[in-house]
């Protein structure tokens, strides 16, 4: 299996090899092909196993071939747990944006925001954030969550053990009801099954 095969267009390929990665993982190999699909994804995979490009490369295919919105309000939203897991992602997702057109931004709570605000206000199409300095900055007018298409929860399992959840169902009540939602979790907890419940639609179950 190639990631050409995985329907994946060609300014990835390129950032792919940029990375240095030959053969998608097992995780990509399932999630990627559903995802470009415009599916919901219930996923269960660990760090290590390339979850972060699972999602990464097939929400910058699906952003790049929609319209590019003027003024660039969000249109993808990515949640992590810890501001060093935001950071991270953030990395990924510049890194296989390289050949794109696409903005991409951090927010994470422990730092100070005024710098956050201003790049946030110049327009991003992808933001990576952790929930509380997001709805921090949301009530702050930093940027509309109204124009969201992909929704992604990374380590929901972690989100909920650190207390997430009631910020976690403030933000989705804030983005528009029609968009693609890919929660990716280590554990499959009484908790995590309810959450996904509330708000995935008919999703696959994806297995590292
Ligand atoms: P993650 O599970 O997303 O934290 O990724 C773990 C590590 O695997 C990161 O350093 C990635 O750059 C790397 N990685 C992701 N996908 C692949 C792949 N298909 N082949 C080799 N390494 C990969």
């Amino acid at each position: 299996m190639s990631f050409k095969s995985l329907g994946l267009s060609e300014p990835l390929l390129k950032a792919i090899s940029k990375k240095g990665h030959t053969t998608p993982s097992p995780i990509q190999e399932k999630a990627i092909p559903f995802i470009l699909e415009g599916r919901d994804i219930l996923a269960s995979a660990q760090t290590g196993t390339g979850k972060t490009a699972g999602f990464t490369l097939p929400m910058l295919q699906i952003l790049s071939e929609g319209e590019n919105l003027r003024k660039r309000p969000v249109r993808a939203l990515v949640l992590t747990p810890t501001r060093e897991l935001a950071a991270q992602v953030l990395e990924d997702v510049k890194d296989y944006s390289t050949f794109l057109d696409l903005k991409s931004h951090v927010i994470f709570g422990g730092v100070n925001s005024a710098p956050q605000i201003r790049a946030l206000r110049q327009g991003v199409d992808i933001l990576v954030a952790t929930p509380g300095r997001l709805l921090d900055l949301h009530q702050q007018k930093a940027f509309t969550l109204s124009n969201i298409e992909i929704l992604v929860l990374d380590e929901a399992d972690r989100m909920l053990d650190m207390g997430f959840l009631r910020d976690i169902k403030k933000i989705l009540a804030l983005m528009p009801e029609k968009r693609q939602n890919l929660l990716f979790s280590a554990t499959f907890s009484k908790d995590i099954k309810q959450l996904a419940n509330t708000f995935l639609t008919k999703p696959v179950l994806v297995e590292a």
